[in-house]
């Protein structure tokens, strides 16, 4: 059974999201469908909905904390209030863009685990990296682990490379298959794809040995798109 996870990342509204939401639970529920769907919406547009059990709201990023003073972060206290027990942590934005380092990273992963939260956690390694084989790959993905407790029962990972994020060049199969099955080899947890997955590729990439289903930005926003990648992976 495929894991399927929509990304918003800064998109969509509170109100493009509920109708959003109600969409794809309406779609689950009419065609009997049991994948497991995930959607991070934008922390303004998080909101208690009544879903499917398969259909979870997570949150894309929140603060190690319960509340206090920490402006422009939210934490459970926050999350609590629409019972969001499912966060992303490490993704490529948040280290890459807004500068997260692995030991804050570490110490956020703590801190949600200790609370029972599931949480989708990413790796994935730039371009210059790549460029310099499957052993540096690796040896970087694997740094990405430090001080991350991989034996957590409610952890899911998703390998995204940051050269394909947003970009519309999606990893080769073979590109894939060896880095999937190098981290399946060690960790043994779900292990989703993600870099410009789309409807058109999110067949064949769900499919492949080591892959658990797909992590995905702006191929879900879309609900049309978004329906039709659950439709396309709902027997994987
Ligand atoms: C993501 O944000 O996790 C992602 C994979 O984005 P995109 O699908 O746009 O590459």
């Amino acid at each position: 059974m495929s894991i399927i996870a929509s990304n918003f990342k800064t998109n969509h509204t509170r109100k493009s999201t509920a109708s959003f939401v109600n969409e794809i639970n309406e779609f689950l529920k009419s065609n009997d469908i049991l994948s497991e769907v995930y959607v991070f919406p934008t922390s303004t547009a998080l909101d208690s909905f009544d879903t499917v059990p398969n259909l979870t709201l997570g949150v894309q990023n929140a603060y190690a904390t319960q509340k206090g003073s920490f402006t422009g972060e939210i934490g459970t206290e926050q999350l609590d209030e629409f019972a969001i027990k499912t966060i992303l942590i490490g993704h490529s934005e948040r280290r890459h863009v807004l500068g997260e380092s692995q030991s804050e990273i570490a110490k956020k992963f703590a801190f949600y685990k200790e609370l029972g939260y599931k949480i989708i956690y990413c790796i994935g390694e730039p371009l210059e990296v790549k460029q310099s084989g499957l052993e540096k790959t690796l040896e970087y993905v694997y740094e990405q682990f430090e001080g991350i407790d991989t034996n957590y029962e409610n952890l899911i990972l998703a390998y995204e490379p940051v050269w394909a994020i947003g970009t519309g060049v999606t990893a080769t199969n073979d590109d894939i298959t060896s880095v999937h099955s190098a981290i399946k080899a060690r960790i043994a947890k779900p292990l989703l794809y993600g870099g410009s997955v789309k409807v058109g590729n999110v067949a064949e990439i769900c499919a492949l040995d080591g892959v658990d289903g797909a992590l995905i930005g702006t191929a879900s926003w879309n609900v049309e798109d978004f329906k039709q990648i659950i439709e396309n992976t709902k027997d994987l």
